[in-house]
């Protein structure tokens, strides 16, 4: 682990109690709870809980949940599991704005008594262009000098409920011709009239983020407020509202002090995008282990360890960077390669006949003779044995120093073998290589790792690789087109027997192969699934008698299976090879197939739900037996979507619903107006107007911006409630936007 450097915000807080500014040093991280957290956030949870333990002092949870609508109790739940993961603890100081607003409603009543905020009528759009620009002066609100007892009173009415959402906003009375364009009157409270997931039904105004942010901070006894970059123009307003309110009632002066985002290279980590991922189905749910989000990192594998270590060397700066994940993997590697035990692993196998050889188990240590860790584990060998595809060229390219025609390989832990001679199969492939066991005397040009045939057992291995293949996914073009279709691939794996104990939870290293995770969530029925965490690419992670290339070709390998009669059968139904591997290897998935099929829906389709959506809901809801429906609702699910009359997104909020609440699904779909809106028309006025709203981004997509188009796709989705079919939403916006 890389020790911690110096930085600006250290720097600040060891002055600041060095000269008394402050006695105990108190942070806070405050997450908005409308998402998962993500690696991102990772770095600002490091700092805060980071810096506070440095020096003594302590670091608050605060949930920031001033926007009711984008938020939900699930996310709140989920970010404190993940804050505890990643090693940090907040003690008693969990907080909510939503605890303050009580308090912030008072103090904006001082405000607009003291003649420093009014209730305002103007539009939204109206405020917006009246706020002028950066060269030119504000326009007063006609409404700004109003009487201070007439916005109290509306200020009471909008609380009420009296007036419609975007009616009315309360404002400060700032300067409408102040530089900083966050100074023109900012807003502080709107109209929303929807209940509040944790402060209740008490509200219909909420405070914006200016007006809760510095307030909560100060009334939570907060010394050092760190946040990102883009709040640097906000610190003015921040420091303007603390002192427009009386001193003793503020327990601290908080300070702001912004430091530079983490941006990932070939990561998208804005929530809205995450949330389209999900949405979309490009991913299996906020945890999918290809997901930037710390729960995604989790159940791919990667330790709290190595991501803590990875934002310590990333460090923390005023400039922004993006970081290449291969750090990260680095960090991971080096927190594994002394304590995870090796084993050996093919992923695509080529037997392999060794003629002098016979049948005995050899007793293999499990870690380098150089580790902390000591131990061993039998490895049976044989007459016939399995090695990687890539390990055998017939004819060798340059620099290839694996096996090939006339070399002698060592297989590792069982002694050296030279080639003899190999067969074609039918298809022109190498389908067998024969070799015979020779003395120690002669010297091996690369070592194997290798199975027993005859003792081999079949094991499921997620290979996971970026999910994007752009660096900068979205710059070019829509997000969605810089998707890596191989992000997944799923490959049955030949593999010595001792890794059927392996603990769930635990980290094995494939020799030669990379490092891997026995992942709890699908480890079900009691056979490990190994998630790849990351290859081993590095030269350095490898022992030194293994003078091996850097096993990429093992990466590129095709996926192998082994389908059954069962999963031929299943083939031969229109499901995919995937789709098929599952349902063969899992009895109580195919019960569920064979009901949903029984009422005639079509099993392709079928099999999507089974295979993804269930074991997802069955995780989250603690078993396939708590779920409040069966076979024959995700049949008639999977026809309502086959037909047309569902999207797939409204589909999985149908089984959400069916999950808890049990149901019909037609029924659902009736009673909560789930139907789709594929009225051309209805569609293209809701494009329209989404691009009226939002006139600088469509100059700028006329600009080359055109990453935008995914924006205001994502608009109309969002306005629809996901009932929108994309496709023919993707459609209208490019016929809108091109004159
Ligand atoms: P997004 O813009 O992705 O929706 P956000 O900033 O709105 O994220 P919040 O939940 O409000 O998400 O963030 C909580 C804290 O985490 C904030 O203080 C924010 O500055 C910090 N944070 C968010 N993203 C990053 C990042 N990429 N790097 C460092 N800190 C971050
Ligand atoms: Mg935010």
């Amino acid at each position: 682990m890389s020790e911690p450097s110096s930085n600006f915000v250290r720097q600040i807080v060891s002055d600041d109690l060095r000269e008394g500014r402050c006695t105990t040093v108190v942070t806070r991280f405050p997450p908005e709870p409308n998402g998962y957290l993500h690696i991102g956030h990772a770095k600002a949870i490091c700092l805060g809980f980071g810096i506070a333990a440095e020096f003594g002092g302590r670091c608050h949870l605060r949930m920031d949940d001033t926007n009711p609508e984008k938020e939900d109790v699930s996310y709140v739940r989920a970010i404190q599991e993940d804050i505890r993961w990643l090693g940090f603890d907040w003690g008693e100081h969990l907080h909510h704005a939503s605890d303050w607003f009580e308090r912030l409603f008072d103090w904006a009543k001082l405000l607009i008594r003291t003649g420093k905020a009014y209730v305002d009528e103007q539009t939204e759009e109206q405020i917006r262009t009246n706020r002028g620009t950066v060269e030119t002066p504000g326009v007063p609100s006609p409404w700004r000098n109003r009487p201070a007892s007439e916005s109290l009173d509306l200020f009471d009415a909008m609380n009420r409920g009296d007036f419609p959402d975007g009616a009315m906003v309360l404002r400060a009375k700032i300067d409408m011709g102040h530089p900083n364009m966050k100074m023109r009157d900012p807003l502080m409270y709107r109209i929303r009239n929807v209940p509040h997931h944790h402060a209740g039904d008490r509200w219909r105004v909420y405070p914006f983020y200016d007006w809760a942010h510095g307030q909560s901070d100060a009334l939570e006894g907060i010394t050092h407020s760190l946040c990102t970059l883009e709040f640097d123009n906000n610190r003015e307003l921040y420091d303007w509202f603390l002192d427009q309110l009386p001193p003793d009632e503020l327990p601290s002066r908080p300070h702001q002090y912004e430091f530079a985002r983490l941006n990932l290279a070939y990561t998208v980590m804005s929530k809205r995008l995450l949330h389209a991922l999900v949405r979309e189905g490009h991913v299996d749910g906020w945890d999918d282990p290809r997901m930037p989000t710390i729960a995604g990192y989790r159940r791919r594998g990667y330790t709290p360890a190595s991501i803590r270590d990875f934002v310590e060397r990333v460090g923390v700066s005023k400039a922004a960077n993006t970081v290449d994940p291969a750090l990260l993997d680095a960090c991971l590697r080096e927190d594994l390669d002394a304590t995870a035990p090796r084993v050996m692993v093919v992923l695509d196998p080529l037997p392999v006949t060794l003629d002098g050889a016979e049948s005995r188990v050899l007793d293999a240590p499990s870690w380098p003779h150089d580790a902390p860790r000591e131990g061993s584990r039998p490895v049976p060998f044989g007459p016939e044995v399995l090695i990687e595809r890539a390990d055998f060229e017939v004819e060798p390219p340059p620099g290839f120093k694996r096996l090939a025609p006339g070399r002698v390989v060592r297989l590792r832990h069982a002694g050296l073998v030279r080639y003899v001679s190999h067969e074609l199969g039918p298809d022109g492939a190498v389908a067998r290589v024969r070799c015979e066991v020779v003395g120690d005397e002669q010297k091996p040009s690369a070592t194997l790792h290798w199975v027993c045939a005859a003792d081999a057992v079949d094991v499921r291995v997620n290979v996971y690789d970026r999910l994007f293949l752009d660096p900068a996914p979205g710059q070019e073009r829509d997000f969605r087109d810089d998707l890596n279709p191989a992000s997944l691939r799923v490959v049955t794996a030949k593999a010595e027997p001792s890794v059927l104990a392996a603990a769930l939870g635990s980290h094995l290293q494939f020799e030669r192969v990379g490092f891997f995770y026995v992942e709890p969530e699908r480890s079900t029925s009691g056979r490990p699934v190994f998630n790849r965490v990351v290859p081993l690419k590095d030269a350095r992670a490898r022992s030194a008698e293994t003078p091996v290339e850097a096993p990429e070709e093992v990466e590129r390998t095709k996926t192998v299976r082994t389908l059954t009669e069962v999963g031929r059968g299943l083939v031969a139904r229109g499901l995919s090879e995937d789709q098929a591997q599952v349902l063969q290897d899992d009895a109580s998935l195919r019960a569920w197939f064979d009901q949903a099929t029984a009422t005639g829906a079509e099993p392709s389709a079928v099999a999507g739900y089974v295979v993804t959506e269930l074991p997802r809901l069955a995780r989250e809801h603690g078993g396939l037996g708590a779920l409040r429906f069966g076979g024959g609702e995700l049949g008639a699910l999977a026809e309502l979507v086959g037909s047309g009359r569902i999207t797939s997104t409204i589909a999985k909020q149908v089984l959400a619903i069916l999950a808890t609440e049990g149901g019909s699904p037609a029924a659902i779909v009736e009673e909560r107006g789930l139907a789709p809106i594929d009225d051309r028309d209805a569609l293209a006025a809701l494009v329209a107007e989404v691009l009226a709203d939002a006139p600088d981004k469509v100059a700028a997509w006329r600009g080359g911006r055109t990453g935008l188009h995914g924006f205001f796709v994502g608009q109309v989705m969002q306005r629809t409630g996901g009932r929108a079919d994309a496709v023919v939403v993707r459609e209208l916006v490019t016929a809108a936007l091109t004159p």
